[in-house]
Order: structure tokens, then sequence, then C-alpha cells
């Protein structure tokens, strides 16, 4: 049986989720042995017209985004948003709060006109996306959870709980009761707490749960101390595009 094809591409983002990718180490040899791995800019020069996979990381953000991920959309069977950025805007979509002109102009100075810009939002609102590995970065265990599901032709189960069942499922001491605030109980759960359980609370970089008690949560922060501008700030971090989400 062919080997898929599968292609990595990169929009706007630190490139983290792909480094991680590289740092496989002990299992890269078995990834490679399954793909043919056809286009990947850093790693390769080749070129491919067709991909069975194609993995993407980061966000679209230039009216050259929208035109590259519509091509590679076309040119591939499935395409996995690979990365925050790419899976909810991550935290480029940031830049979606404030006036786009004005970031143009603090960022390109009176180069600004050089570099055409759009809010930073996920590969979704543009093209059909199949399938998420979320985090930033995103966690080498679910990539290969993910890529296992994916060369099996099965469906890979995506967690839709809170941080927090698996905070308690590792049966960690919550780190409200040490004074800390976390926003383990609205975000998506994939990474096995795994901030809490290393002391350190939860800034949500897995994004929201689909269905989360925004208000709740903010009632939370601000018993914990936060004023309410503080406890919104907190939760658009790598939610931005959530709050933002028609400006497309
Ligand atoms: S999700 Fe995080 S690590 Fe991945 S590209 Fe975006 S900023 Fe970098
Ligand atoms: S430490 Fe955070 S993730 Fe863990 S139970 Fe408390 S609020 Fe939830
Ligand atoms: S605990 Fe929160 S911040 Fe840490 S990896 Fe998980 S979702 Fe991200």
């Amino acid at each position: 049986m062919a080997k898929p094809k599968v292609a990595v591409f990169d929009f706007t983002g630190c490139e983290g989720c792909e480094l991680n990718k590289l740092n496989f180490e002990n299992h890269l040899l078995d990834i490679i042995e399954h793909i043919d791995i056809v286009e990947w800019r850093e790693a390769m020069d080749d070129k491919a017209k067709h991909y069975d996979i194609a993995f993407v990381e980061g966000s679209i953000s230039t009216p050259e985004c929208v035109e590259r991920i519509h091509d590679i959309r076309n040119r591939c069977d499935f395409l996995v948003a690979l990365g925050q950025c790419a899976v909810s805007g991550g935290i480029n979509a940031m830049k979606n709060l404030r006036p786009l002109e004005e970031s143009r102009e603090k960022v390109y100075g009176k180069y600004k006109d050089l570099f055409p810009t759009l809010p930073a939002l996920p590969l979704s609102a543009y093209v059909k996306v199949d399938f998420e590995v979320r985090g930033c970065p995103m966690t080498q265990g679910e990539f290969l959870k993910l890529f296992t599901s994916l060369l099996m032709g099965k469906k890979p189960i995506v967690p839709n709980h809170a941080v927090c069942v698996e905070c308690k499922l590792r049966e960690n001491e919550c780190l409200y009761e040490r004074g800390m605030i976390c926003l383990g109980p609205v975000t998506r759960a994939g990474c096995e707490a795994m901030c809490p359980s290393f002391g350190q609370y939860c800034i949500g970089c897995r994004g929201l749960v689909s269905d989360p008690n925004k208000n709740a949560m903010v009632e939370i922060l601000t018993k914990h101390g936060l004023s309410i501008e503080e406890a919104e700030k907190r939760l658009k971090l790598y939610n931005s595009a959530v709050y933002t989400e028609n400006l497309q």
C-alpha cells in the first residue's frame, strides 16, 4: 500500500509547533517509516501538487495567507490545524482587539503600506478544517494520537471537558487553594493538566471548551483579586478571535 503523502505548512506563528514536531526524537523514525513527507519548508526544498494530509500551523493574517490556505485546501484530502494559532487564532489574535491600522503603524512605521494586514483568524474562518491539535505549542502526545488515528483510518477522540477534570484525575491540589488563579475551569482539556501538575496555573493555551461559562469564570477571577478588566484580559490571551469573531 502506498504511504500517505504528507506536507507541513506555516502561516503566522512562532513555528514552535513545527519545531516541537522535529523534536520527536524517539518517534521521528517510526513516523517517517509510515509516511512520505513531500513538502515542508523547515526541513526540505521539495514541492508537491497533492497531499493526502496537510498539517498547517499559524493563523491567517494577510491577504497572501488567505490565497495560500485556499490553495493548500484545494490540494489536500485532510487538513489538520496544528497548534492554537491555527485552531483559534492564538496569541496573534490579540491584534484584533485594537484598530488594525494602529498595529500596522506600530510594527512597520513609515513602511506600513508595504505590509497589507488582516485580523488574525483561525484557519477555519476561511477553509474547512478536518482535525485540530490544540495547545501552544501543541503537545507531542496529542499529535501522535491524531497521527496514529489518521493512519489507521479512525476518527480521533477530541476532548471537550475542562482542564480541571484532568487536574482532579491527577489528584493535584487546586492552585486556588495556594492563592493562585487558574483558567482550568473553562479551558479545553487534552494536556493532562500539564501546568497545574507542575505547580503552574493554566493560562488557557488550548482555548475554551465549546460552551464555557465565561461570566462565572470572570466572577471567580474577580473574587480572587483581579479587576474585571484584568480578568477579561486573561481570558482573551488565547481567545481573542472568539471575542472578535465577526471581523472577517
Ligand atoms: S500555537 Fe504557540 S507554539 Fe504554536 S505557532 Fe502559535 S505561538 Fe507558536
Ligand atoms: S488548579 Fe486549575 S485546573 Fe486544577 S482544579 Fe484548580 S482550577 Fe482546575
Ligand atoms: S494547563 Fe492550560 S496552559 Fe498548560 S498546557 Fe494545559 S491548557 Fe495549556
